[in-house]
C-alpha cells in the first residue's frame, strides 16, 4: 500500500489544549495527536484557532496563538512553521495556524479596532494564517454561523478590506448561507485578493445538513481556484454510512474542475466534554484519527486514479500553497 503524504486543514489541538491543562499535543487522547500525525505521514497540519461567541473569546485568541508558537518551541524535534515553499519532507510535521471565528479577534462589544490589532499579535506568533473563518455555529459581529440567517455585516466587510492582498483565505466551512453568498459577492464586486476556501466541510447533495456545501458554493470555491477539505465528522457524513465518505470525495471530484480543489479537513476535535450524547460516536472508527488516511485512500482507489489520489492527498493543498503564499 502507498503511503501518500498527507495535508489536512483543519483540526482543533489548539482548543484542546487550551480548554485541558494537564492535556499534550504528545498524547494519544486527541485524533491529531503528534503519534498519530506522525504514523499517518501527515505532512501539513492546519492548527485552528478556535473561539466561541463570548467575552473572553479575543483573549482565548491571543492565548491560542502562544500555545502555537509554544508548540514550535516544545516539539522542535516534531513540528516545524511550513513556509511558502513548502512541501512534504522528512523534517518532521508541517504546521500553520488558521481562525476558526472572527470572535478570537474581537467580542461584541470591544471597538473593532481591536480586531485589527489583535490580528497582528496573532500573525506575530503564528507567523501566518492560512485563512479566517468568519463566523462558527452562532452569529457574531462579523456574519451569520452555520445555525444562524443573518448574512455579511459591516464588520465583516471592514475584514475582507482588511485581508485582501495579505494571503489569507476566506474559509466559509461555518458561515450561514446567507453570509457565504455575500462574502462570494464581496469579494467579487470590491476585488479582492481573498482566496476562497472551505477548510473543512461535506455536501449537502450527498448528506443535508447545514454544515455541509450547496453545489453552488461548493462549484463556485472550484471555479476561484480554492480548495475544500473533506470532514470525517459522522454528524456530517451520514449518521449510519462510514461510506459516505467517499461518497462525499467522489462527489467533490464530480464538480467541473473539482479534481484540483479536493482535500482533506479532517475536523478532529477533543469530544471528552462534548455535551450531546446524539453525536456518539464522534466519528466512524475506520475515520477516528489521523492515522486512518491511508486506508480511505486505499479505499478510494477503486474509484479514483493515482494523480487523483495524490492531488486530494497533497497536491492540490500544495498547489494552492505555492499560488497564494509569499
Ligand atoms: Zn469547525
Amino acid at each position: 500500500m502507498r503511503n501518500f503524504p498527507i495535508i489536512d486543514l483543519h483540526c482543533d489541538l489548539l482548543v484542546y489544549l487550551l480548554m485541558n491543562p494537564d492535556a499534550r499535543a504528545d498524547g494519544t487522547a486527541f485524533g491529531a495527536g503528534l503519534p498519530y500525525l506522525q504514523e499517518g505521514n501527515v505532512a501539513l497540519q492546519v492548527m485552528a484557532i478556535y473561539t466561541a461567541v463570548e467575552a473572553e473569546s479575543s483573549q482565548k485568541g491571543i492565548i491560542q496563538s502562544v500555545i502555537y508558537k509554544n508548540l514550535l518551541d516544545d516539539y522542535a524535534d516534531s513540528f516545524y512553521q511550513a513556509d511558502a515553499e513548502f512541501k512534504p519532507t522528512e523534517k518532521g510535521v508541517g504546521m500553520v495556524a488558521s481562525l476558526e471565528s472572527a470572535s478570537g479577534l474581537c467580542n461584541e462589544e470591544e471597538p473593532l479596532d481591536n480586531a485589527f490589532k489583535n490580528l497582528e499579535t496573532i500573525l506575530e506568533n503564528v507567523g501566518r494564517l492560512f485563512y479566517i473563518s468568519f463566523t462558527h455555529h452562532a452569529e457574531n459581529r462579523f456574519g451569520g454561523g452555520n445555525y444562524a440567517t443573518a448574512g455579511l455585516k459591516k464588520d465583516g466587510e471592514a475584514l475582507l478590506d482588511y485581508m485582501s492582498g495579505k494571503q489569507i483565505a476566506i474559509d466559509l466551512s461555518h458561515t450561514s448561507d446567507a453570509l457565504a453568498h455575500d462574502i462570494l459577492d464581496y469579494t467579487y464586486k470590491s476585488g479582492l485578493e481573498v482566496p476562497v476556501i472551505a477548510s473543512h466541510s461535506n455536501f449537502r447533495d450527498i448528506w443535508d445538513h447545514p454544515r455541509n456545501l450547496t453545489r453552488e458554493n461548493a462549484q463556485e470555491i472550484v471555479d476561484r481556484k480554492g480548495l475544500i477539505g473533506v470532514n470525517f465528522l459522522r454528524a456530517f457524513l451520514n449518521n449510519d454510512s462510514p461510506e459516505a465518505l467517499l461518497d462525499h470525495i467522489n462527489y467533490g471530484f464530480g464538480l467541473s474542475g473539482g479534481k484540483e480543489a479536493m482535500a482533506f479537513g479532517a475536523d478532529f476535535f477533543y469530544t471528552g466534554d462534548f455535551p450531546d450524547p446524539a453525536r456518539l460516536p464522534y466519528y466512524f472508527p475506520q475515520h477516528e484519527n489521523a492515522t486512518k488516511y491511508q486506508g480511505i485512500l486505499e479505499e478510494l482507489s477503486d474509484n479514483l486514479t493515482e494523480s487523483q489520489l495524490s492531488a486530494l492527498a497533497h497536491q492540490n493543498a500544495e498547489r494552492f500553497i505555492a499560488s497564494n503564499w509569499k
